[in-house]
């Protein structure tokens, strides 16, 4: 690893990312690879290079999880720490790891060589407990790969000379409906479309009833026309940065179906005149690069991309854009912030980004899967599509399912689907819950078993997390609270501080500390982040605690302390902060003893 970031280094990243300010996330990105670390020379230089204030570059590289301005480590592991991830056993994983190199968790070793830390979720949660070392994804942990993974990090051994099947991302493809059942050749649905017309294709839109599959299901159809009649130099942009626990779906389509789903952003830009397209790749799917890379060489050469799209004299093409460790950054307006190199703070809405999006132009944003519908039905018409499924929300609906399943992996299903015909389907038996929608959906129980997946009723982005009789759904909302403690971006105070004081009151709650004041306390709580908070993040980060708490009262209940517990000792926390000659000498604990 390089110990300083030389003049001929950052003009090889520049020529490959261009210099504009917008690229800034992907050069740093190179920065971190090439360095392990932004150093603050690194920082100041890159600043220069693009023109753009020092403490913009250095707020970037802290907001984004996967840049660090050092100490550089010559390899980094981050262990996901999905719920199912935990199920899986990734507790005794980190344990085994950790003793193995001789580091505690979250720490670096005092020789630099390793780091090993948690993440929130990397995408792999049919095949966990996964884990990133130095941005390569690796699933299927147990004990004997976590030693072997120790022993080849004691050797220094390079990633390129580890075990292929250590990196081997699997697909497993369980139920097929229309969507999946029916790939299209590549350029037939473009060829339809450009035979057809802008109008027509939105007219088929328009009749499809198409909504966002990212789990909002927004109209594809008044967007793609809000876009299409503002002005400006237009743009489309894919959302696949699947970062909700429990999600993986758009990996295996971006694996398998990425010519559709290219297609389908093609498509959007005929309806809107866009002839520039970016994907938002999320950093932990970095190993899927190579992949697209070649997939849009192919359909350059094929005419499918470029100046002169099937000989129409239209043009289309796309770029990928990395993410670099930020949940939030899957919010549209935050996605918009990143791709134009900045902290993914959520934007205020109105404007919205069909008038005033990437670099402040027109942009029609979607989903992966959307995508992928998209251009089916230019193909295969909006009837077609409206076919299946319910008036709200036609079509189908791709699940990634894991959990306590026999066989966790890819189900396709129509919308209006009860969730108790998905248990039944999947072969699910003693079912406690059901998480639809990833942790910021609804914890189902069994009294919500009948009803249906869509957006009338349970919305997903295609989160399905089961979960059997023996899990304590205390457990499950514990590690749902750290995780949006975690994610918050930080830019309001509901969700910044809501979100962290939720997590510890459980944590509190766990430890048969939390009160029963002190619960009502929270649950009031709860409900005024929802209300409050800037995003769609901070507003339904209470959902598993307040869902929990509706369906499994007895059990927050059963651990609540007979009296009050004192957050910390006041006589204590006083004496060190007057020897630290601290100016602050309360800690903000939020509640009075009653
Ligand atoms: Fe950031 Fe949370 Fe506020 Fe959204 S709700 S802007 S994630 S702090």
């Amino acid at each position: 690893m390089q110990a300083r970031l030389g003049a001929d280094d950052l003009e090889r990243i520049l020529d490959r990312h261009g210099r504009d300010p917008h690229v800034l996330l992907q050069v740093l990105r190179d920065v971190q690879a090439l360095l392990g670390c932004v150093p603050a020379e690194a920082i100041e230089s890159v600043a220069e290079a693009l023109a753009v204030p020092r403490h913009h570059v250095r707020g970037v590289v802290e907001f984004y999880s996967f840049l660090s301005e050092g100490p550089p480590t010559a390899f980094r592991v981050y262990l996901s720490d999905s719920i199912t991830d935990r199920m899986l056993g990734s507790e005794a994983v980190a344990a085994t790891l950790c003793g193995a190199l001789g580091v505690r968790l979250g720490e670096t070793r005092a020789d630099r060589r390793v780091k090993v830390e948690l993440t929130s979720c990397t995408g792999l949660c049919d095949q966990g407990p996964a884990a990133l070392v130095n941005g390569r994804a690796i699933g299927r942990l147990d004990a004997a790969r976590a030693e072997a993974i120790a022993a080849r990090i004691e050797a220094d051994e390079p990633l390129e000379r580890w075990p292929a099947e250590w990196f081997e991302v699997r697909n497993e493809v369980h139920r097929k409906d229309a969507a999946l059942a029916s790939p299209l050749a590549p350029g037939e649905a473009l060829a339809r479309a450009l035979a057809l017309g802008p109008e027509a294709i939105l007219e088929e839109v328009r009749v499809s009833g198409l909504g966002g599959r990212g789990g909002a299901g927004f109209d594809t159809y008044a967007k793609w026309k809000g876009c299409r009649e503002a002005e400006g130099l237009h743009h489309v942009t894919c959302n696949a940065d699947e970062g909700e626990p429990g999600t993986f779906k758009d990996r295996f389509l971006l694996m398998e179906r990425a010519d559709e789903v290219l297609e389908g952003m093609t498509i959007a830009a005929l309806v809107v005149g866009a002839e520039h397209g970016l994907v938002y790749l999320r950093a932990e799917y970095e190993f899927l690069v190579p992949h697209l890379e070649e997939v849009l060489a192919r359909r350059r050469a094929a005419g499918l991309l470029g100046n002169d799209l099937l000989g129409s004299g239209r043009a289309f093409d796309v770029l990928i854009h990395l993410g670099a460790g930020a949940y939030v950054c899957g919010e549209e307006s935050a996605m918009l912030e990143s791709f134009e190199g900045k902290r993914g703070i959520p934007r205020s809405r109105p404007p919205y980004p069909v008038r005033v999006g990437f670099l402040g132009q027109p942009t029609a944003n979607n989903n992966v899967e959307t995508f992928l519908h998209a251009a089916q039905i230019a193909l295969r018409g909006g009837a077609w599509f409206a076919a299946r499924g319910t008036h709200r929300s036609p079509g189908t609906k791709v699940l990634s399912i894991s959990g306590d399943v026999p066989r966790p992996g890819i189900y396709e299903f129509p919308f209006g689907v009860t969730v108790r015909e998905v248990l039944d389907a999947i072969g699910a038996s003693r079912v406690l819950a059901v998480q639809v929608g990833g942790p910021s959906g609804t914890l189902a129980s069994e009294r919500d078993f009948d009803r249906v997946i869509g957006y009338e009723d349970l919305p997903t982005g295609g989160s399905f997390m089961v979960f059997d009789e023996t899990r304590d759904p205390l457990a499950i909302v514990r590690n749902f609270a750290r995780f949006f403690a975690h994610e918050s971006c930080g830019f309001c105070t509901p969700c910044r501080v809501g979100t962290t004081l939720l997590a510890r009151d459980l944590d509190r709650l766990a430890a048969g500390k939390l009160s029963a004041r002190e619960l009502a306390d929270a649950e009031a709580m709860a409900h005024v982040i929802k209300r409050t908070s800037h995003c769609g993040l901070g507003q339904t980060a209470p959902n598993p605690f307040l869902d929990a708490l509706d369906r499994f009262r007895p059990l927050y209940e059963a651990k609540l302390a007979k009296e009050f517990v004192p957050l910390f000792d006041l006589e204590k926390e006083l004496e060190e902060a007057r020897s630290l000659r601290h100016v602050c000498l309360v800690p903000t604990g939020g509640r009075t003893p009653p």
